[in-house]
């Protein structure tokens, strides 16, 4: 169910609003979100208002930089960034909403560690085009060798309706 939340920082610098179905989250395990301990959601920009702080909002990249891991440079807490796998999106920390019981919600893993593979199954990329996305950004051109989408047969159903629209 799509609710308004309020978050935070710590020190509360940092306020944002995100409007969002938050009943089903994702725990990365890559190197800095098993750090940090993130709860991810990704939403949106349109689901998501920074009310007040961004001046105060730092940032951390590295890897491929495309992800820019953003902190509040006085309490430290990170309360949302932009992901690498949407960076025209906002992944929020659950942890940070107000009145978010997180014992409520279903956490489903993702296996950051070996992102390149886990992408292409990640459970909130299942509606949308990820092996183009992903080749787009250029991250894991090998997959394209590896696994080539094969071409629907001339004349098939599946060619004359993507023609179609
Ligand atoms: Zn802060």
């Amino acid at each position: 169910m799509m609710r308004t939340y309020s978050g935070s920082c710590h020190c509360e610098r940092v306020r944002f609003r995100v409007t969002a179905d938050i009943s089903i989250a994702t725990i990365c395990n890559c190197s800095v979100c098993t750090k940090k301990g993130f709860v991810h959601l990704i939403v949106e920009q349109a689901q998501f208002d920074l009310l007040a702080g961004e001046s105060h909002l730092t940032s951390y990249r590295f890897n491929t930089c495309i992800a820019e891991h953003k902190f509040c440079r006085h309490c430290g807490i990170h309360p949302f960034y932009i992901p690498r796998s949407d960076p025209d999106k906002i992944d929020v920390n659950l942890r940070c909403l107000e009145g978010v019981d997180l014992e409520q919600l279903e956490l489903r893993p993702f296996d950051g560690r070996n992102w390149e593979q886990a992408i292409c199954t990640a459970h909130w990329q299942r509606d949308t085009d990820v092996s183009s996305a992903v080749l787009d950004r250029g991250a894991v051109l090998e997959l394209a060798v590896l696994d080539p989408s094969p071409e629907p047969p001339q004349g098939s159903n599946l060619r004359s309706n993507v023609r179609s629209r």
